[in-house]
């Protein structure tokens, strides 16, 4: 399975695909509404592949740039029976992360908590817990339903979820002023 996450000034999101083929690159491509050359895409990225065995890498795309992770199926499943749709390129991005600076930490328990992503880890490394809360800070700027840019919002029933507007507006959420 692989990570596809679109990375412009403005926010960052991510779509999943098993495989890397031309007409997977093409459907990631619609869903993360950007135009590329599949074909063009896959030569560019393979160009930067880290090792023969995990195709992985980064190419510019008209909108920003376009990074590509290889993760394997026993960790997107574990991430995606915990957190929302929209967060799971921000964990997986964390878990590698963390897996570079502390490979042996173990999750304790990930999950959304008042429309933030909570990371809790079996580790007292700094680095590791620092990763930890920036992944935090990011899932507060970050639609936890379809991974546009997104800010705190509030169910009817006062449950608190980050959200786009469209998604809000989906969902009957409405915006929580910070100042309010
Ligand atoms: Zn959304």
């Amino acid at each position: 399975m692989y990570v596809l996450t679109l990375l412009t000034p403005a926010h960052a999101r991510s779509v999943t695909v098993n495989e890397l083929t031309e007409q997977a690159l093409t459907a990631a491509a619609q869903t993360l509404d950007i135009t590329i050359d599949a074909a063009d895409t896959a030569r560019r990225l393979a160009a930067t592949y880290l090792d023969s065995r995990r195709v992985e890498g980064r190419t510019m795309v008209p909108k920003g740039i376009l990074i590509v992770r290889a993760v394997d199926d026993s960790t997107a499943e574990f991430f995606r029976r915990r957190v929302p749709a929209g967060w799971l390129g921000l964990v997986l991005e964390l878990d590698a992360a963390l897996r570079a600076v502390d490979p042996d930490t173990t999750y304790t328990d990930v999950k959304p908590k008042w429309g933030e992503l909570r990371v809790y880890l079996s580790t007292d490394n700094e680095r590791a817990l620092g990763l930890a809360r920036e992944a935090t800070r990011r899932s507060r700027t970050i639609c936890e339903v379809c991974g546009a840019a997104g800010t705190l919002h509030k169910s009817p029933w006062g449950w608190h979820r980050t959200l786009c507007p469209k998604c809000a507006a989906w969902m009957g959420h409405t915006a929580v002023n910070d100042e309010g």
